[in-house]
């Protein structure tokens, strides 16, 4: 199961409407043609900036990754150690996103490697984007 706590909101909620579709978009500010990630509600950059909603290509790369031991979330212990992996995306390495990459082994993240995204289906029907491997 994803370890991503999901709180859609007002700002995020095209994000997610996205993910259940099985895309990867992320915001991008039409004036000064730059994305940003986790949405907010004005370009950080040039603050009176038009945005819009872009659909990824959903590749990217490993950036890093922490192996977490000791997660204060009760209910994803059982699930420790796992992965935090950093995902830079392909259209702008500054664009970062969290994963656990399913399937990879704790401490066996190949920094460097190409990603692609995938999607886990939460229990409460709610996609989540997750990375794997590409080949
Ligand atoms: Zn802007």
């Amino acid at each position: 199961m994803s370890k991503q706590g999901v709180n859609p909101d007002e700002l995020s909620q095209p994000f997610w409407d996205a993910a259940n579709k099985n895309k990867l978009m992320i915001q991008n500010c039409i004036t000064c043609d730059r994305l940003q990630h986790p949405p907010e509600a004005t370009c950080r950059d040039c603050e009176n900036g038009e945005l819009e909603w872009k659909e990824m290509s959903g590749k990217g790369k490993i950036y890093n990754y922490v192996v977490v031991y000791d997660c204060p979330v009760r209910m994803l212990q059982e699930d420790q150690p796992f992965n935090v992996a950093v995902v830079m995306l392909d259209e702008d390495p500054g664009i970062q996103m969290y994963s656990h990459l399913p399937g990879v082994p704790a401490d066996e993240v190949p920094v460097g490697a190409n990603v692609e995204v995938i999607f886990e289906k939460l229990p409460n029907g709610q996609n989540v984007p997750e990375w794997k491997i590409s080949n």
